[in-house]
């Protein structure tokens, strides 16, 4: 027997998540490829999470998330409201499509951009708007801005973005913002906000306050180093929010999340000293495969893209041999993220060999 399964979805191909690090002829093993944080949790989380965790088993989750709506709107000085929590951000995203496109209609973002985008459009029947990123791999937010149609309901901006690292400027949007009619939503993807030191980036919160059709997508998977808990959220205007409750799966954010993301918040000033030291290991590979004079992208996240075009998969090898596993795209180039600083080491020690050999 064979299935008539929904049109559209033959398009799609199942997200492939980074691979784990093999172990490389010296025995290091570097997962540096799904922009995950080396650290591990803090205690202060831990305790949180084995407190919740006897208890919070057998018995679905606190859907209404009291604690990490009351701590994340003060922190944010959002009203609870507009906070709309899923299983990662990667849910949330699935739920504003959801809300908002259905068959024909478009949802535009840069590519390349985040995998799952394309995914998450097509599986719910509607059309991905792709609109290329320019040669500087940052957003082409003119070329966006005449690409939207009547169709187009959503737009993400992925910023930094997910692989090449860079970022559109507060002057930028705010241009963009100017010609997105008013019934397009505008999504700021900002996953890797927190690895942001450039003052000419925009804050989504800024833009949440000044343009009624904006809404914010943030992860505790990246910064606060809770991707293995599954836990992000939405700020959006009450409508959005609404809808975007009604979309979502029942009981998304276990209970183990939602006390490890209320832990995390009062515990920020210790991990801001951890994102300070991921940002200098950013800048320090950087610079590093900067000045072996390899193809390497400014970043503003974890992790730092190397274009290395047909030389990717050889490229590829080389990190494999090594121990070391970032994501590679084929024919296009590589995506390294920022682990420990031995790891990073033989980052910088891997790349130079694999320019010499095939760059
Ligand atoms: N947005 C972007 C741009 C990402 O890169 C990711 C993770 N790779 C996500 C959202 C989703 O992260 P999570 O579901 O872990 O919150």
């Amino acid at each position: 027997m064979s299935f008539s399964f929904r049109p559209g979805l033959e398009q799609v191909a199942a997200y492939t998540p980074g691979k784990p690090a093999p172990v490389g002829a010296d025995g290091l093993s570097a997962k540096l490829s799904s922009n995950e944080n080396p650290n591990d949790p803090l205690p202060s989380v831990i305790d949180a999470i084995v407190k919740t965790f006897p208890t919070s088993v057998n018995r679905y989750p606190n859907m209404a998330t009291p604690e990490l709506s009351e701590a994340l709107a003060a922190r944010l000085g959002v009203d609870a409201q507009s906070l709309v929590f899923g299983s990662g951000s990667v849910e949330v995203a699935s739920q504003l499509i959801h809300a908002l496109a259905g068959p024909g209609d478009e949802v535009m973002y840069a590519w390349r951009s985040f995998e799952a985008y394309p995914i998450l459009v097509r599986a719910a029947g509607a059309v991905p708007l792709e609109v290329p990123l320019d040669a500087e791999l940052r957003h082409d937010l003119d070329a966006m801005a005449d690409a939207i149609t009547e169709r187009t309901k959503l737009v993400f901006v992925c910023t930094p973005n997910n692989p090449t690292g860079a970022t559109v400027t507060t002057n930028e949007l705010d241009r963009f913002m100017q010609r997105v009619p008013k019934h397009v939503l505008v999504v700021i993807d900002e996953a890797y906000v927190h690895f942001d030191v450039d003052p000419k980036s925009p804050t989504g919160l800024d833009f949440f306050a000044r343009y009624e059709n904006v809404a914010v997508l943030h992860t505790f998977s990246k910064a606060y180093g809770l991707a293995g808990l599954r836990v992000g959220y939405a700020i959006a205007r009450p409508d959005v929010a609404e809808a975007l409750r009604k979309v979502a799966l029942p009981f998304g954010v276990t209970d183990l999340a939602q006390s490890a993301a209320v832990a995390s918040l009062a515990a920020e000033a210790e991990l801001q000293v951890r994102i300070d030291t991921i940002v200098e290991e950013r800048d320090r590979v950087y610079a590093a495969l900067k000045s072996a004079g390899l193809p390497v992208f400014p970043s503003q996240a974890n992790f730092v893209w190397l274009e290395a075009g047909e030389s990717t998969e050889a490229v590829n090898e080389v990190f494999r041999a090594r121990g070391v596993s970032v994501r590679a795209f084929a024919g296009s180039g590589l995506r390294i993220s920022i682990g420990s600083a031995i790891e990073n080491d033989a980052v910088i020690e891997v790349a130079g060999l694999a320019a010499a050999a095939h760059m």
